[in-house]
């Protein structure tokens, strides 16, 4: 289980997370919804050790994701897939999802396993193997991104706005396989402003405001708040 604990972020003088608590058990989905400078990223440069907090701590399965080292936080099973993807574009899409494998590059048999395993979850990423990966399309790329962290066999995906610049059929796509990992026994903490379709797949969610968390529930509770209906579903 991965456990944040009054967990708070400043950048010199700005808190851009105050006190943050949340929880992602084994096997869930779940969402955090916030506008842009909610904190989303704040919250998953934290976890992934690529920023240190100025207060309270993270854990998964009771060890500490805050001590600012990125590599043991992969090891311990949390990887991010960053918001931008930030794929290398003139690589191959393979060489793009190797390097997410980096922690395991003295197993090159297993390394081939879950590359296999990733383009059965993405067939279309097998087809494009050797294609420069800025040759794809936006959701083909997120694709890449998803796959790249998954290389690093997670136990917890921190997926931070997957459906940013896609088209509403592609976001479908790229959500539909979302939960395809999950289902492939992947936790999945899931950072979105794309609420309707974020909840559409989640099974808790939070919301995050200006460095905090102002509201918490199961899906349906939160598709049933006022608050979220009217400043994020629009309705
Ligand atoms: P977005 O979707 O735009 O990334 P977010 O919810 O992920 O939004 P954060 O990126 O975590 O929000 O930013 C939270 C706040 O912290 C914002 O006001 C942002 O300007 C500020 N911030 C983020 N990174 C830094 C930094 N390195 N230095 C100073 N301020 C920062």
């Amino acid at each position: 289980m991965l456990e944040v604990r009054n967990l708070s972020v400043k950048y010199g003088a700005y808190t851009a997370l105050h006190g943050v608590n949340l929880t992602v058990q084994g096997g869930e989905i779940v969402v955090l919804l916030g506008a842009n400078g909610a904190g989303k990223s704040s919250l998953f440069k934290t976890l992934s050790g690529l920023q240190r907090p100025s207060g309270g701590d993270a854990v998964y399965n009771g060890q500490p994701l805050t001590l600012g080292r990125p590599e043991r936080c992969v090891a311990l099973g949390v990887s991010l897939c960053p918001e931008g993807r930030m794929l290398f574009p003139q690589l191959s899409v393979e060489k793009n999802l190797r390097l997410g494998a980096y922690l395991h590059r003295r197993d090159a048999a297993g390394n081939q396993t879950e590359l296999e395993r990733i383009y059965a979850l993405f067939p279309i990423l097998a087809d494009k193997r050797a294609d420069p990966a800025g040759s794809l399309s936006g959701g083909q790329q997120q694709m890449v991104a998803i796959g790249r962290a998954l290389m690093a066999r997670p136990k917890v995906l921190l997926l931070d706005e997957p459906s940013l610049g896609l088209a509403p059929l592609v976001v479908d796509q790229v959500f539909a396989a979302v939960v395809r990992v999950n289902e492939a026994g992947v936790s999945v903490l899931l950072a979105e402003q794309n609420a309707f379709a974020a909840l559409g797949i989640a099974h808790r969610a939070y919301v995050m405001e200006g460095g905090h968390v102002t509201i918490e529930g199961s899906r349906d509770e939160l598709l049933h708040d006022d608050r979220v209906r009217s400043a994020y579903l629009g309705v």
